[in-house]
Parts: C-alpha cells; sequence; structure tokens
C-alpha cells in the first residue's frame, strides 16, 4: 500500500465512523474522570473533517492532514481540540517526502507527539494521551529502523498505542480536568488515551486494506 493523499483520506473516513462508532464509550470514559464530553467533542470533530475532505479532497498527505488539524482544531474543543489539532498540524508539516516511507511515518508520528507535548506539557505517566502517543512514537521508530514498511511501522505503532492507553488505568493523573481527582482517577483509563489509540489504529487498518 502507497501511504499516499488517499491513504490520508480513507484513514480519516475510517477515523471518522469508529469516533462515532465508540462515542457513548468514549463519552463514559470521560464520565468517570472529567466532564463527559470527550465523545462528542470528537465525534463533531471527525464527521467535519469528513465533510471537508468529501467536498474538496487534497491531492497530497501534507494538504490532507492540515485540513484535518484546522478542521479540528476550530470544531473540536476542550483540552483535546487544541491538542489534535497541533498534534495534525506537526505531523502535516513533517511530511516532506510523499508518499511515506516507514521512516516517513516514524517521523509523522515523532511530530504528532511533540505537538502535544508543547501545547499540553505532559510527560509520560501523567494519563494524558502522551501515554499512547509516546509508545506508537518509540515502536515506530523501532519499527522503522529495522527497516519495516510504511503500512508495518503504523500497526506497530497502533499497537503500542493501544497497549499505552491499556497502562494509563492504574495510573494517577496529574494533568489535564482528570488531575482535579488526584487519586480518585486511578482505575479509569484516560479518553484521550483511549481516542488516540482508536486513531492510529484505523491509519493502520486504511494501509492494511489495499495491500
Ligand atoms: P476537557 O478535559 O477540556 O473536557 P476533553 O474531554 O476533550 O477535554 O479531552 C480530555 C483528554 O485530553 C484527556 O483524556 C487527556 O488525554 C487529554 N489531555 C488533557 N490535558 C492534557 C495535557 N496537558 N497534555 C496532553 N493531553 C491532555
Ligand atoms: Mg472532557
Amino acid at each position: 500500500m502507497i501511504l499516499d493523499a488517499d491513504w490520508a483520506i480513507r484513514w480519516m473516513m475510517a477515523a471518522r465512523q469508529e469516533v462515532a462508532a465508540q462515542r457513548d464509550y468514549l463519552i463514559d470514559l470521560d464520565r468517570r474522570i472529567g466532564d463527559g464530553d470527550h465523545g462528542e467533542n470528537l465525534d463533531r470533530g471527525f464527521c467535519r473533517v469528513g465533510a471537508v475532505l468529501e467536498a474538496d479532497p487534497p491531492s497530497s498527505v501534507q494538504g490532507v492532514l492540515t485540513v484535518v488539524a484546522k478542521t479540528l482544531m476550530s470544531t473540536v474543543g476542550g483540552a483535546a481540540g487544541p491538542l489534535y489539532g497541533t498534534a495534525f498540524l506537526r505531523a502535516a508539516k513533517s511530511c516532506a517526502v510523499e508518499p511515506l516511507t516507514g521512516a516517513g511515518v516514524a517521523d509523522l508520528i515523532a511530530a504528532a507527539l511533540e505537538g502535544i507535548q508543547a501545547r499540553g506539557k505532559a510527560e509520560r505517566g501523567e494519563k494524558t494521551m502522551v501515554d499512547a502517543w509516546g509508545p506508537a512514537a518509540d515502536a515506530a521508530r523501532a519499527a522503522a529502523d529495522a527497516g519495516l514498511d510504511g503500512p508495518a511501522v503504523l500497526r506497530a505503532a497502533a499497537d503500542a498505542a493501544e497497549e499505552g492507553a491499556r497502562a494509563t488505568e492504574p495510573m494517577k493523573a496529574t494533568k489535564g480536568r482528570a488531575s482535579y481527582l488526584g487519586e480518585r482517577s486511578i482505575g479509569h483509563l484516560d479518553p484521550g488515551s483511549a481516542s488516540s489509540a482508536m486513531i492510529l489504529v484505523q491509519a493502520a487498518r486504511a494501509a492494511e486494506e489495499h495491500r
């Protein structure tokens, strides 16, 4: 599978579908340790992303991710809107060479992580989406360095993000709204890590479907 604009658009259409399907689950996660708006916010954002891409599909990965960034930034709100917006904006800027190679995918995920950390100032272990994107960036780099192709690097990143999201359950939140709960945030999954893993899984699936 070539990781070109068609892939990036299929990724976003699949993410729209997955976020819609998991909307209530994400709302429930955010109700436990936040204010319950994460599923609704993201669903609104990705619906708009889908509509904008359908109306005027860009011809490069960079173009697609730039549209995604701007759309999420202006529609999602809360903490997650600016965080995802910055992630996709940095990811777009990282796309110097298209179609993406394995190393290009690793660069894209590293750039997204950098954007999230530049915006939110969270380190790993603080029970935020950094705990999904961090392991994803490490796994992607290791897979690319081992010579794997783009789709395989995406799969490694998606698996690591899922594991990272699961690993937030025993953590105590020290950033974001969940940090107000202190010890009571322990024992619940972080909603932003869960949604991040979902989005990265769709990136891998979109690449694998057309292998
Ligand atoms: P809000 O907290 O404003 O209601 P959302 O519910 O949309 O925003 O998003 C909450 C998610 O945002 C959290 O689950 C967490 O993953 C992520 N998050 C919050 N603050 C930060 C931060 N400083 N750095 C990284 N991620 C964060
Ligand atoms: Mg919330």
